[in-house]
């Protein structure tokens, strides 16, 4: 099932949800402040269309790579290349490429940032662009999932 990390407007820490369309709020843990959201049987279904919680239609993927295992698994490959003569740190670029490259990939609203990952639609969302980032941002533009077009 898809599962939502919302940012919480007051306080900044991260709210984890996942869909049921029965929910109309969900509450930051931290300081208690209430998010409405809005969530129909497609997020449930894992299909991403419209925002929850900001109902923005613009979003991007990128790789969801966690920093902190990263930093992990390179030094523990790095000690261990010692003894396997660097095919440890092989097998370390080999895990990165099926584990993280391929499956993790979490799609972000340009809005308000609420990411979403495991989703079954994850192809029909685009890669990050600067100049929508831009103007959805600063301008508040919104694009209502359509590309960028000149
Ligand atoms: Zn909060
Ligand atoms: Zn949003």
């Amino acid at each position: 099932m898809m599962e939502v990390q919302i940012t919480c407007t007051s306080c900044g820490s991260s709210i984890e949800v996942l869909p049921d369309h029965n929910a109309t709020k969900v509450e930051c843990d931290v300081c208690k402040h209430v998010q409405p959201v809005k969530f129909t049987a497609d997020h449930e279904a894992g299909n991403l269309s419209e925002c929850p919680v900001c109902s923005r239609m613009d979003f991007y993927k990128q790789k969801d790579f966690n920093r902190k295992i990263g930093v992990t698994l390179f030094l523990i490959a790095a000690i261990l290349s010692i003894w396997t003569y660097g095919l440890s740190l092989v097998g370390l670029y080999l895990v990165d490429l099926f584990l993280f490259r391929k499956l993790a990939v979490v799609a972000i609203c340009y809005k308000c940032r609420t990411n979403f990952r495991k989703l079954a639609n994850l192809s029909a969302i685009r890669e990050y662009d600067h100049e929508m980032n831009d103007r959805i941002v600063y301008s508040d533009h919104d694009f209502k999932g359509k590309p960028l077009s000149h």
